[in-house]
């Protein structure tokens, strides 16, 4: 007997019918024996739904506020999968974040747990009841519903996983694991068996949109097993255990898993970056400290950063990116600050995106940027700012070359899949 935690996203939960599907899955993996706790999302679009109502109540709105609105839509479909688990002739409640409780820090719409309680949940699994879990939420020090941020959902799955010790976190999402990139962009991207947790990590980080980024740190730091895979099969498909997806595993397990390993796993664009240049900064110690240290405060993540060399003037342009959600504030903070920093304008541009390549065999092959650069050139894609980390290489450029940046690049890494006839 395994303890599982399963997790459920939006395109899975929208409408009674997948409801149906995924409560058929749970069931099913809980009729094999396995102790069960279910982490779900809002149904897909909800959440961007209840974020536009608050934008519309206020545009600058108070991110406590926002937390019990956006919060409502993890609500109603853990209510609705434990009705529907009910009606199968399964035992399930929900437990909501406060309820458990899953305790969080007070940074509202970004939210980090501290700790779970999971008493109240073992002993209600070992009962033989399904807890079925809102993701996204919990409560803060102060009573208050908060938060993980977009796609936090993952996030609270791997805390639970971790809080249980579950032997396996499954994500059950739209896609059937993680591929080299969007298969929507490409036609070609192909299935990856594996996938470290630094490349997840990485690619998360870059806008696949798989897995939220701190789901993948967390279970790195916690040594949990993560297993992506599709809800969407058949009604008497295989069961889970059986079901072909991706699973995240250390660099040391890889290493014994996958000789046929690429220079290249995978590439993440990202459109929800928007640029902000500050022009004629004074050239000065402390003037970089006066601009981040604001954003850093309002706790606005600030990405890619360029210093462009001073002039003789002793003035120089400041260029990052912050996460599009954050542009407006990080503006307004930044004029409030103005007489401060010291700089003469600024111009702001949600229209780029990041494009990013990843893989583990970076760190021991040189020429990855350069192949990079080269294509991208070749296709007269213009480079606005580059970033690079151990194992990734990070380019800013125009929205509206993102997806043939993607294909070229692809092609241009060899990642391709082959077509199975030409290659026999
Ligand atoms: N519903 C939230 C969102 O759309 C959390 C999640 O689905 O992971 O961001
Ligand atoms: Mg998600």
């Amino acid at each position: 007997m395994a303890r599982i935690v399963m997790k459920f996203g939006g395109t899975s939960m929208a409408g009674s019918e997948r409801i149906r599907r995924v409560a058929n899955i749970v069931r099913r993996q809980q009729a094999a024996g396995h102790e069960v706790a279910v982490v779900v999302s809002a149904m897909a679009g909800e959440t961007d739904r209840l974020v536009g109502f608050c934008r519309e109540a206020n545009p600058l709105y108070d991110p406590a506020e926002y937390d019990v609105v956006v919060a409502s839509g993890e609500q109603v479909t853990s209510g609705l999968l434990a009705l529907t688990l009910q009606a199968l002739g399964c035992k399930a409640r929900s437990w909501l974040g406060w309820q458990l409780p899953i305790r969080t820090d007070d940074a509202h719409a970004k939210a980090r747990i501290g700790e779970i309680d999971s008493d109240a949940l073992l002993a209600s699994m070992s009962a033989g009841e399904i807890a079925v879990i809102p993701g996204f939420q919990g409560v803060s020090e102060d009573n208050r519903i908060t938060t993980l941020g977009r796609g936090g959902s993952d996030t609270s799955a791997v805390a639970v996983a971790a809080a249980i010790g579950a032997d396996r976190c499954d994500i059950y999402t739209d896609v059937d694991g993680v591929y080299t990139t969007d298969p929507r962009i490409v036609a070609k991207a192909r299935k990856l068996k594996y996938v470290t947790y630094e490349e997840m990590l990485e690619l998360a980080s870059v806008g696949s949109k798989v897995l939220q980024t701190r789901s993948v740190s967390l279970a790195m730091k916690e040594g949990v097993r993560v297993q992506v895979l599709s809800s969407f099969i058949d009604d008497d498909a295989t069961p889970a255990d059986e079901i072909p997806g991706t699973m995240i595993v250390s660099d040391e397990e890889l290493e014994g898993l996958d000789m046929e390993r690429q220079l290249i796993t995978g590439i993440a664009a990202d459109k929800n970056e928007a640029k902000v240049i500050l022009t004629r900064v004074p050239d000065r110690p402390g003037a970089v400290a006066t601009i981040f240290g604001p954003l850093a405060q309002a706790n606005i993540n600030v990405d890619m950063i360029i210093q462009n060399v001073g002039r003789d003037k002793g003035e120089t342009d400041v260029t990052f990116t912050v996460p599009g959600a954050d542009l407006l504030r990080a503006q307004t903070l930044l004029e409030a600050q103005k007489e401060a920093i010291g700089f003469n304008r600024i111009i702001t541009d949600g229209k780029v995106a990041k494009i990013s390549v990843v893989g583990v065999g970076m760190k021991s092959h040189a020429g990855v940027a350069a192949t990079m650069f080269r294509a991208l050139a070749d296709r007269g894609i213009n480079i606005q700012a580059i970033s690079t980390s151990e194992i990734k290489v990070s380019v800013l450029i125009d929205e509206d070359e993102t997806e043939l940046a993607v294909r070229v690049l692809h092609t241009a890494y060899d990642m391709d899949a082959k077509d199975e006839a030409a290659s026999a």
